[in-house]
């Protein structure tokens, strides 16, 4: 295989990407996962695996961009007191957590089913993937916000929190793709 260059990106800068050619390249016959012709139900029962582990991706920026925003709104004062005292500032706070704290114990369902090996893992893979990362999004969205000015700043981290979960909501499948793989299984019955 060849590799393609080097893809530049909005986030995750820390993970290099790039796209893997495959240049008339053979495998040897022995190399072949499970019996021939089950390749595609193979790849796809990964997802079931790998969806929960972007879904913990997700709470962990969100877990970061939270408990930034607790400690600056506490810290940075305005008026002459900390922006935390603030009911408006003290509610979108509240919010936040009890979004990071909801999908994390998604995520945790999610994980362990999947680990037991359990059947029919659509729904709930994709239901962890899907709500981690729009929670994700939304919560270091606010954190930009609550950081005021500062937070558009490269002097802070919440902007690159808030780069770095919009490729949560995309990669292993889109939050649309998730909501189609959900629907899928709730209408099958
Ligand atoms: C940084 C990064 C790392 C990546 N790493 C990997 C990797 O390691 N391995 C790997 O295999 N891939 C990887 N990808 C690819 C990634 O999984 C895909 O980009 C992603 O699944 C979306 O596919 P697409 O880009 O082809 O979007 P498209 O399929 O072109 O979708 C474009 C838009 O159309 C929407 N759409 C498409 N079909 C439907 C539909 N049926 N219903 C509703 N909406 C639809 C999508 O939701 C999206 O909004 C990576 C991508 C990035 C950016």
């Amino acid at each position: 295989f060849e590799v393609g260059s080097k893809e530049r990106k909005l986030g995750i800068k820390g993970s290099p990407t790039r796209e893997i050619h495959l240049v008339d390249c053979r495998i040897p016959g022995d190399r072949i996962i499970g019996a021939p012709g089950t390749g595609l139900r193979t790849a796809l029962r990964t997802l079931d695996h790998t969806r929960p582990t972007i879904g913990a991706q997700a709470v962990g920026i969100a877990q970061g961009a939270l408990d930034a925003s607790i400690a600056y709104t506490k810290e940075r004062k305005q008026f002459g007191r900390p922006i935390a005292d603030n009911q408006a500032v003290q509610f979108m706070l509240a919010d936040m957590a009890m979004k990071v704290e909801a999908a994390r114990h998604l995520v945790y369902v999610a994980a362990a089913r999947a680990e037991r090996g359990e059947p029919n893992l659509g729904f709930i893979t994709a239901a962890a993937k899907c709500y981690a990362s729009d929670v994700a999004m939304s919560v270091t969205t606010d954190a930009v916000q609550l950081f005021g000015g500062a937070g558009y700043t490269r002097d802070f981290p919440v902007e690159r929190m808030m780069r770095d979960a919009k490729i949560t909501q995309i990669y292993e499948g889109t939050n649309q793709i998730q909501r189609v793989v959900m629907s899928r299984q709730l209408l099958k019955g």
